[in-house]
């Protein structure tokens, strides 16, 4: 199992999703399947890899943007600028739109993992590599062992900051959110005529404050992917040693399972945003039982 992680971390390298070296290492890891496994394939399917966190750098830009239409509005307000009032209305509303897309990103698509925004990314083909260990006597449940071959950008934000990185996506998220109802508030005060002037004046510096948080996440992640020993071929490793050690036992009359099969799946686009992982798992020869992972 150990040799198993470094033979691919030396001989392949890392493995960004959708990549040569994704495709070479899934083709390892179904030669090292095939040795034990009843049954082995791979599925190819095709997927945006990049979108899930490359729009994090736009989505991030429209929060610096909108932040910059709130306080448009707040200087016209102020008669800093002296153009027509409407035009208080008009940037709220351009800070809103930005802030909506922003948020949805952010929920739909890093949070839920919805491929909102992939039609923006360009699109590769991937195969997750999948194995089977049939019961001796009649399949009556399915048991899936999983871990991906894929590997992880590295991301700057946690490599420089440690744990005050890991602090920063809360910061980051609350501040996003704080920054959105704020300028909602705005615009839905402005329609009931409701003058707040300072409370939103108040939120309009502290979002000030706010903004050299957001500009470190412009640079949340480099485009440098890691060996991923750790993550994940640590869990492949297992899945792998879980099906040799099964198929040594079948041959010993040691513990074997009698009604469960094993499904041993490694997929091809964990850190691309889980892609690919909801799919049904079928054999190609038809007889599998569906797995929904
Ligand atoms: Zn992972």
């Amino acid at each position: 199992m150990h040799k198993f992680i470094g033979d691919i971390c030396d001989g392949i390298g890392p493995r960004e999703s959708g990549t040569e070296q994704d495709i070479l290492a899934g083709n390892k890891i179904e030669d090292e399947l095939k040795r034990f496994c009843d049954e082995t394939w791979q599925e190819e399917y095709t997927s945006s890899p990049t979108a899930f966190l490359g729009f994090i750098r736009y989505g991030v830009l429209l929060v610096i943007f909108s932040v910059i239409f709130y306080w448009l509005s707040l200087i016209v307000e102020l008669q800093w600028l002296i153009i027509d009032s409407s035009f208080i209305l008009y940037f709220l509303i351009i800070a809103f739109i930005l802030l909506l897309i922003s948020v949805i990103y952010f929920i739909l698509e890093v949070m839920k993992y919805h491929e909102i925004f992939d039609f923006l990314f360009k699109k590769k083909q991937s195969k997750n590599v999948v194995g089977t260990l049939n019961p001796t006597d009649e399949v009556k449940n399915t048991v899936i062992f999983s871990g991906h071959h894929d590997s992880a950008y590295e991301f700057n934000l946690f490599y420089y900051l440690k744990t005050v990185g890991v602090a920063l996506i809360f910061v980051g998220y609350v501040g996003i959110l704080v920054i959105f109802l704020m300028t909602s508030l705005k615009l839905i005060f402005y329609f009931l005529s409701i003058n707040f002037f300072f409370f939103f004046y108040m939120f309009g510096i502290i979002f000030l404050f706010f903004l050299p948080i957001t500009i470190a996440f412009l640079f949340f992640h480099s485009y440098n992917p890691v060996p991923g020993a750790f993550d994940n071929l640590s869990a492949v490793s297992i899945v792998l040693g879980i099906g040799k050690l099964l198929d040594e036992n079948k041959s010993k009359n040691d513990f074997y399972p009698k009604h469960t099969k094993i499904l041993l799946i490694s997929f091809a686009g964990e850190e691309a945003g889980l892609r690919n992982e909801q799919a049904q798992t079928q054999a190609p020869s038809g007889n599998a039982d569906i797995g929904v992972v």
